[in-house]
């Protein structure tokens, strides 16, 4: 049994009594009676947080079964966000991806018109990164240690605020990276989504390096410390059959990997499908002035 809580919230701050949620495999997770913020408690060492992002990491995507198949499922998913900012446009200019990876969404953002860079600390990724897309565009730190005198007119971080240690210092930062007027966009898991309520602690998102679960009303309450949200809503990814089917026998558990299963059974292997996938999309703006 867990008896410590989180002695500290960085979301608004409470230092006590959280609800203990559920325990997996000796993780606990926690939340906080005030404003909503789900965190693990404790969080792994840096030393167990490398050893999960390993090479191996990245493979969830099947990406080692069907290589162009994954690429095809990211670059279609963050097409889609671009293309459905509901009347929010991007009009050129730069974009900074934080945690590029692979690079498919500085791909869709050159697509778009955009100019893109990206931080990224895998140093594998960093070196495929830069024949991609040049060495002047690519720097190998996260975001807290980055510094530059450029301002940028969008910034993207796609599945990256779930595993900072310090949420509030990674959106503070990306405010002062961005030129007035310029816009963050991002997605995390939605613990307020169907899929999580449904789920429970079989929930697909409960991870070992996810540290924090917003939902919609907490990623409000972040971003709103930072810059003006203008819209928070689900994610959509567009997804194939191949990708459901690998995603499934890895991360999801039984039983409900045995339903996942019968249902693909009755979906055309060809087919294309944009799905909420319990995550949540939101785009914050900076404000003109200060
Ligand atoms: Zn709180």
């Amino acid at each position: 049994m867990a008896s410590v809580p989180p002695e500290f919230d960085p979301l608004c701050g409470n230092q006590t009594d959280p609800a203990h949620l559920f325990e997996i495999d000796g993780t606990h997770f926690w939340k906080c009676r005030r404003c909503g913020l789900v965190m693990l408690h404790p969080q792994p060492s840096d030393e167990e947080l490398a050893r999960i992002y390993s090479e191996e990491y990245f493979d969830v995507t099947g990406r080692a079964v069907d290589p162009e198949g994954a690429r095809q499922v990211k670059i279609a998913s963050f097409r889609w966000n671009y293309q459905h900012l509901n009347g929010k446009v991007l009009q050129g200019g730069t974009v900074l991806d934080v945690g590029a990876g692979e690079g498919y969404a500085m791909e869709v953002a050159q697509e778009m018109g955009l100019e893109p860079y990206g931080l990224e600390l895998s140093a594998d990724a960093v070196k495929n990164l830069r024949k991609k897309f040049g060495d002047d565009r690519i720097f190998h730190t996260d975001i807290e240690d980055f510094e530059t005198t450029r301002r940028f007119d969008v910034i993207t971080m796609f599945d990256l605020i779930e595993h900072v240690r310090n949420p509030h210092e990674v959106i503070a930062k990306a405010a002062r990276l961005l030129r007035p007027g310029g816009w963050l966009l991002l997605s995390t898991p939605d613990i307020g989504s169907l899929s999580a309520r449904l789920m429970g602690k079989y929930w697909v998102h409960l991870k070992r390096e996810h540290l924090y679960y917003f939902d919609k009303k907490t990623m409000r309450r972040l971003l709103e410390a930072h810059l003006q949200p203008s819209l928070i809503r689900s994610h959509r990814k567009v997804l194939t059959h191949q990708y459901i089917a690998a995603y499934n026998e890895r991360y999801v558990r039984p039983p409900f990997r045995q339903l996942v299963r019968a249902g693909l059974w009755f979906i055309p292997k060809k087919a294309k499908m944009v799905l909420s996938t319990g995550e949540l999309f939101a785009a914050a703006q900076k404000p003109l002035s200060e």
